[in-house]
C-alpha cells in the first residue's frame, strides 16, 4: 500500500497506537512525543522519526492506496558494451530478481554499478515487478536518476528525495531512503546503491523502512564497495557477487602515505608545508585535487590561510547552501581545488582528479576506499595520485591498502 495525505481511504485508524507508528514501523518509545490536546481533552501522542513526512499521530487516520501492478514494456540503450565481468554481474542480478531472492553486489568503486542494474529492471517491469532504485545519499540519487532516465529514454521514473516529489506510477521510482516510509508491502525489488553509506547503518530503522516498503517475497539487491557483516548476512553467502576489476580495466590507484602533523600547522595559522608543496605538483601537473577534512572547523581554517595563495579554491559541507554550485563549478573545471567533508566520499567524478586526505588518522577504511575511489574513473585519465597524510598508522589506513592491492590482484578482501 502506499500511504498519502488526501488520499480517499483510509488504511489505519490513527497512525500511531501503544508506542507503534504505522507509517514507518518505529517502536522505539524514545522517538515518540506525547501531550496533552485540551481541544480534544485527552493525550496525543505523535511518532518523530518520520516527522519530516508530516505528522502520524494517534488521532488521525493513515490515507492511502492499495498498491497497483502493471506491466510495461520497457527497454534500453547502453552508450558502451559491458564486458564479461559486467555481463556476469548483471546475468547474476536479474536471476536474483527472477528467483525472487536478495543479492549483495560487492563491487569496487568505478566498476560501473548502475548499468549492471538495467537488465533486472527491465525484466521486473517487464512481468509487473514495482521497482525503487534507491540510496541514502541525495547527490547519489540526483546522479543514478540522470542515468536511468538517459538509458530508458521515454519511461516515466518517479524522483523522490526532500523537497522534491515527481511522482508518475508508483511503479519504478528514484528515491532516497527516507522517501521510502509511505510505502509499505509495495515494492518487488529494492535495489539500494551505497547502501553503506551515512545514515543507514547508524540508523537499524531505516532497514527496517527498506523492509517494510518490500513486498513479501521482494528481492533486496545490496550494491556497495564496503559492505558490512549485515549485509553478508542480509544477502546470503550464496548470494554475493563480487567485482574486483574496474569496467575501464586499470588497476586501482594505490595511496601514498604522508607522515605530517598537519594539525600542527593550523593551529598556529600555517599553511603545512608538506600540503603545500603537494598543492604546487598538482598544479603544476595540470590537475585538480579534492582535499578530505575530518572535521568542517578545520577545513574553513585550512580554507582561509590557502586562499590567500590559491584563487581557484572553494570549500563545501553538507550545510553548505552552495554546495551543489560548487560542486558543479569543480564538474566545469573553474575550480582547481576544492576542500570537502566526507560528503564528497562517494556519488561524485571529475576528470584529472588526484586526492589529498588530511588528518587520514581520523578516517575508517570504509571512508578512505570511498575516497580512494574518486580518482581514476574515467578511461581517459584511469589513474592519479592520492595522499594519505597522517601523523601515525591506524587500522583503518592499513585495511584501505590491504583491500586496495586486493582488489588490483583480482581478489577481494571479503
Ligand atoms: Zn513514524
Amino acid at each position: 500500500m502506499i500511504l498519502k495525505q488526501g488520499a480517499p481511504d483510509i488504511m489505519f485508524e490513527a497512525g500511531v497506537k501503544d508506542n507503534y507508528c504505522f507509517r514507518c514501523g518505529n517502536k522505539n518509545k524514545e522517538l515518540f512525543y506525547k501531550y496533552y490536546a485540551s481541544y480534544y481533552q485527552k493525550d496525543v501522542t505523535y511518532c518523530l522519526f518520520c516527522i519530516n513526512l508530516g505528522r502520524s499521530d494517534s488521532l488521525n487516520p493513515l490515507y492511502g492506496y492499495q498498491t497497483i501492478r502493471q506491466q510495461e514494456h520497457i527497454n534500453y540503450r547502453l552508450d558502451f558494451e559491458l564486458n564479461d565481468i559486467q555481463k556476469e554481474a548483471s546475468d547474476r542480478l536479474a536471476d536474483a530478481i527472477k528467483n525472487k531472492h536478495n543479492l549483495l553486489l560487492y563491487a569496487v568503486t568505478g566498476a560501473g554499478k548502475t548499468e549492471i542494474t538495467f537488465q533486472g529492471i527491465k525484466y521486473a517491469r517487464n512481468n509487473g515487478l514495482n521497482v525503487a532504485f534507491v540510496s541514502p545519499r541525495i547527490d547519489v540519487v540526483k546522479e543514478v536518476y540522470l542515468r536511468l532516465a538517459d538509458a530508458f529514454k521515454g519511461v516515466r521514473i518517479d524522483l523522490m528525495y526532500s523537497g522534491v516529489k515527481s511522482v508518475f506510477s508508483n511503479m519504478f521510482t528514484v528515491c532516497t531512503v527516507h522517501q521510502l516510509f509511505n510505502y509499505i508491502n509495495h515494492y518487488d525489488v529494492i535495489i539500494i546503491d551505497e547502501v553503506d553509506a551515512f545514515p543507514l547503518p547508524e540508523e537499524p530503522l531505516l532497514m527496517e523502512t527498506v523492509k517494510r516498503a518490500a513486498a513479501d517475497d521482494a528481492s533486496i539487491i545490496l550494491m556497495t564497495a564496503t559492505p558490512t557483516p549485515e549485509m553478508k548476512i542480509l544477502a546470503g553467502k550464496d548470494n554475493i557477487v563480487t567485482i574486483a576489476r574496474r569496467y575501464h580495466g586499470h588497476d586501482l590507484a594505490i595511496p601514498k602515505i604522508v607522515w605530517d602533523n598537519t594539525e600542527k600547522y593550523i593551529k598556529k595559522n600555517k599553511i603545512p608545508l608538506k600540503l603545500k608543496a603537494l598543492l604546487d605538483d598538482i598544479a603544476e601537473a595540470d590537475r585538480k585535487v579534492l582535499v578530505f577534512f575530518p572535521d568542517i572547523k578545520m577545513m574553513q581554517k585550512t580554507a582561509v590561510l590557502l586562499q590567500e595563495k590559491y584563487r581557484r579554491l572553494e570549500s563545501v559541507y553538507s550545510g553548505d547552501t552552495k554546495r551543489y554550485e560548487k560542486v558543479q563549478l569543480m564538474r566545469d573545471g573553474e575550480l582547481d581545488i576544492l576542500l570537502t567533508t566526507t560528503i564528497l566520499e562517494r556519488g561524485v567524478t571529475f576528470l584529472y582528479l588526484d586526492v589529498i586526505v588530511v588528518d587520514a588518522h581520523r578516517f575508517d577504511s570504509a571512508s578512505l576506499i570511498q575516497i580512494c575511489g574518486r580518482v581514476g574513473r574515467k578511461p581517459k585519465d584511469p589513474t592519479g595520485n592520492i595522499w594519505l597524510m597522517t601523523t601515525f598508522n591506524t587500522s583503518g589506513i592499513k585495511k584501505t591498502l590491504k583491500v586496495i592491492r586486493a582488489f588490483n590482484e583480482g581478489r577481494t578482501a571479503l
